[in-house]
């Protein structure tokens, strides 16, 4: 196909593009749109984990039609000298869960996966085979970019889905499990349970480096599974690698990733959660914002989702402040200590901060507390910390 055959043509169908889609498949079904993504699926091969109070009634709503795990009564975190839980639900969407439902949702001619985008241009997009794709208007959703104008840190992670042989006896997630050996950075276990039988065991490192070790998070799962009378058969694994972002110039980062007249969202365009890497709550806004703006002419799309970035950067730097205490001025095996402070706070402080959302009392209260974060420490640590994220993701 070729010429100008559809309205919007997105380029990735990992989270921000497939919620795209979604959005302007329910609220404008009229329009054609294309979602190219390279990998087999949409989606990738992971699973994104959200809180009840990160949506909008309306971004919860979009993500009605995807079979999601929930757990009502919220999740555990523990720590040494203390667990806690918090009664926040919880949702969990897997990626084959992510493609199926698109499938669903979207018209076979919007989907093309295991197609790569070579090109994109204000007019559309050039595929690796040559294939021309031509639309009004253009949005880029291929992921993260490594930068040299970003600075900070990497959340590496090795997750293992389990089929136990016994019941296993989790009734909620385990967001955070800080109690396991730091090896040398902020690490924990995240524990998600998926039946009475199924178990997404997780190992997650706030390190300095993107390089993913298999074989050793490997072995930690092992050892987290045998601790806790865990066995069973394995039944997939999956990998992830994100940024943390902790300072930078977002000017110059915006610059050398423009493409004229093209959109980018995603975490591509720096709607993420700075500190926890997570993006589905700004990637469902996004998407509802695009589906509210859909005749916008390319260009004027594309303006508004760079102005939202800038908008979103400037109302996120507190995080990026704490992302920098956390690499800059805490030593590796101590930066537990950051979250465990944190999870002891009021809940509904710790649901605005999932939601990138704190006041200023939040922020006051997060900054001002014991050791190891003494205010004038604190407030040393904002002007240093991470280095620069123009390193190659391993993923
Ligand atoms: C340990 C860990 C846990 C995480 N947990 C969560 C979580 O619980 N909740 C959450 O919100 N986030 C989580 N994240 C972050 C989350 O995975 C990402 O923020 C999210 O997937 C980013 O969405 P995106 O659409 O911008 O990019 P991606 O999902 O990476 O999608 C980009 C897509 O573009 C495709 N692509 C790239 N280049 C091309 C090309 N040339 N042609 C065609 N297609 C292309 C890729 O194949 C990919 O599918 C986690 C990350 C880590 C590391």
């Amino acid at each position: 196909m070729t010429g100008r055959n559809f309205d919007i043509a997105i380029a990735g169908g990992g989270l921000s593009g497939g919620l795209i889609a979604a959005a302007l498949a329910r609220y404008r079904p009229e329009l054609r749109i294309v979602l190219v993504e390279a990998g087999e699926t949409l989606g990738g091969n992971g699973c994104w984990t959200w809180f009840a109070s990160d949506l909008s009634p309306v971004g919860a709503d979009l993500l009605h039609p995807f079979r999601k795990t929930e757990w009502a009564s919220g999740y555990d975190v523990r720590f040494p000298g203390f667990t806690r839980t918090l009664t926040t639900p919880c949702s969990s969407l897997s990626s084959d869960e992510f493609d199926a439902a698109l499938r669903r949702q979207l018209p076979d001619e919007s989907i093309r996966t295991q197609r790569t985008v070579a090109a994109l241009d204000a007019s559309g997009l050039t595929l690796a085979d040559g294939e021309r794709i031509g639309a009004r208007a253009v949005i880029d959703c291929r992921g993260f970019t490594p930068s040299p104008h970003l600075k900070g840190g990497w959340k590496v992670s090795l997750g293992r889905h389990l089929r136990t042989k016994q019941p296993h006896g989790i009734a909620r997630p385990i967001v955070m499990d800080a109690t396991v050996e730091q090896h040398g950075g902020c690490r924990f276990a995240h524990v998600q349970p998926l039946g009475a039988h199924d178990l997404l065991v997780t190992d997650t490192c706030y390190g300095d480096s993107p390089e993913l070790d298999r074989s050793a998070l490997s072995r930690r799962i092992d050892a987290y599974c045998t601790a806790h009378g865990w066995h069973g058969e394995i039944l997939g694994r999956q990998t992830d690698v994100t940024p943390i972002i902790t300072g930078g110039n977002f000017t110059a980062h915006q610059s050398a990733q423009r493409i004229e007249d093209v959109a980018i969202a995603g975490v591509r365009g720096g709607f993420a959660h700075p500190l926890t890497g997570n993006s589905l709550p700004q990637a469902v806004e996004t998407a509802l914002l695009i589906a509210s703006d859909a005749d916008l002419p390319g260009s004027q799309l594309a303006a508004l989702l760079e102005a939202r970035a800038r908008l979103h950067w400037g109302r996120t730097r507190f995080y990026r402040r704490l992302g920098r205490l956390l690499f800059g001025h805490t030593p590796p095996d101590q930066r537990w200590r950051v979250f465990a402070r944190f999870y002891n706070l009021p809940q509904g402080l710790v649901e605005r901060f999932h939601a990138a959302r704190s006041t200023r009392m939040d922020r006051i209260r997060i900054l001002c507390g014991k050791p190891p974060a003494q205010t004038m420490r604190a407030m040393a640590a904002l002007t240093g910390g991470g280095g620069p994220l123009a390193e190659r993701v391993a993923a």
